[in-house]
């Protein structure tokens, strides 16, 4: 196995073979895009970071963007570390079964007014007949 430096400061993630920056992670690179359609979390623009996230929390509509974000760029994270690291392709496979079970955990911690919200936002992630790739399956056949 050969290990990578991480000199290299192109996205991994696409083919696009730009500098792999916070811009590029949220708005233009293909793989984190399919990511966020998935989540249902359209990135508004804005003249600043501050705006950008104001204009997201409200559009997303739920009070948990901020518990998936961290999820979904935990889990990009380590699909971008895959290929440099340990030789694995990236996937928005093992990207999707990867945060559907850590971030199903993390509903035991919300307070008990929020699960059932939460509970709902998830499965219609997994329901959702535009993110066929799920389709009926259902989670419990990703794992
Ligand atoms: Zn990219």
């Amino acid at each position: 196995m050969t290990l990578k430096t991480g000199d290299d400061n192109h996205c991994v993630l696409c083919q696009l073979r730009v500098l792999e920056d916070w811009q590029h992670l949220f708005f233009s690179c293909v793989f984190s895009r399919r990511i966020w359609a998935f989540l249902q979390i359209d990135w508004c623009s804005g003249p600043s970071i501050d705006v950008v996230v104001q204009r997201t929390v409200i559009s997303f509509g739920h009070p948990f963007l901020f518990e998936v974000v961290a999820f979904a760029c935990w889990h990009i994270w380590k699909q971008r570390n895959g290929p440099i690291f340990a030789d694995v392709a990236p996937s928005f496979r093992s990207w999707r079964v990867a945060f559907v079970h850590d971030l199903s955990l993390l509903k035991h911690r919300f307070k008990p007014g929020l699960v059932t919200r939460f509970t709902a936002w998830l499965d219609s992630l997994l329901y959702d007949t535009c993110n066929s790739t799920v389709g009926l399956v259902g989670f419990n056949k990703l794992l």
